[in-house]
């Protein structure tokens, strides 16, 4: 894989069976297939025509409760409660879709499931196994403190953790799925572990917060 960053497009056209993409600089890439990952919109024109609150999503509650008595919402079109920004955001990773959708069931079976999810998403990458939770864009200024390796990323087995002040705000492991589940109890149970006591390899994740 090459990438490349700060490239302008100037063009992009098809060319017989091939793709080919020409850069304000001149350069040009062919290939089989162009794919534009340029961000999401949410499809909130039925609820709009149904009268529900929408605000860059279909707004909810903890309940998964829209505006409209009885009628609830889950998954990448809801904007939900942000539980330390105290504004809305929307979750667009297949987990929370998963998970706010038992929510929103059994509350509208009169089962009481406030939803407060640790967000989290994974993916394998050639061959490397990504996995994110909670809210790394909530860290201080990716620093010193606001990001801290337990280990050496270039091992490309390592998980990076997130800090606003002294609270663990969220983590991203390349590699480490073991620890990876230890990462997500302690940012959703224990997010006030100690750094130095986090960040340190020789320490078990698993006995923290136990
Ligand atoms: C390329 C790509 C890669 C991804 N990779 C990952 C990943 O690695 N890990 C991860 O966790 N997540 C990943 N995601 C995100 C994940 O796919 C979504 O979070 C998940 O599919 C959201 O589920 P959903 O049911 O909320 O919405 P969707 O899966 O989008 O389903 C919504 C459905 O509603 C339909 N619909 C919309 N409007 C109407 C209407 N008016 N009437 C009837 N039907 C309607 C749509 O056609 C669609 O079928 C990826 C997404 C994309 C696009």
């Amino acid at each position: 894989m090459d990438l490349q960053f700060g490239v302008r497009l100037a063009e992009v056209v098809r060319n017989g069976d091939e793709v080919v993409a020409t850069a304000e600089d001149g350069r040009v890439w062919r290939a089989d297939l162009a794919v534009a990952a340029l961000g999401m919109v949410p499809e909130t024109e039925l609820a709009e025509r149904a009268g529900l609150d929408v605000a860059d999503g279909v707004v909810v509650d903890q309940r998964c409760h829209t505006s409209a008595p009885g009628i609830s919402a889950a998954g990448d079109v809801t904007v939900q409660p942000h539980p330390l920004r105290g504004d809305r955001y929307r979750i667009e990773h297949l987990g929370n879709a998963q998970d706010q959708a038992v929510a929103a069931v059994r509350n509208l079976l009169g089962v009481p499931t406030p939803y407060t999810p640790v967000p989290w998403s994974a993916s394998e990458q050639y061959g490397v196994r990504l996995q994110l939770c909670g809210w790394p864009a909530a860290a201080d200024a990716y620093g010193e403190r606001g990001c801290v390796v337990r280990g050496d990323m270039s091992t490309l087995d390592s998980p990076a953790l997130f800090w606003n002040r002294d609270r663990l705000v969220g983590t991203a492991c390349v590699g480490r799925p073991a620890e990876f589940e230890e990462l997500r109890r302690i940012v959703a149970n224990h997010p006030h572990a100690d750094l130095d006591l986090l960040a340190d390899p020789a320490t078990g994740l698993a006995v923290v917060g136990r």
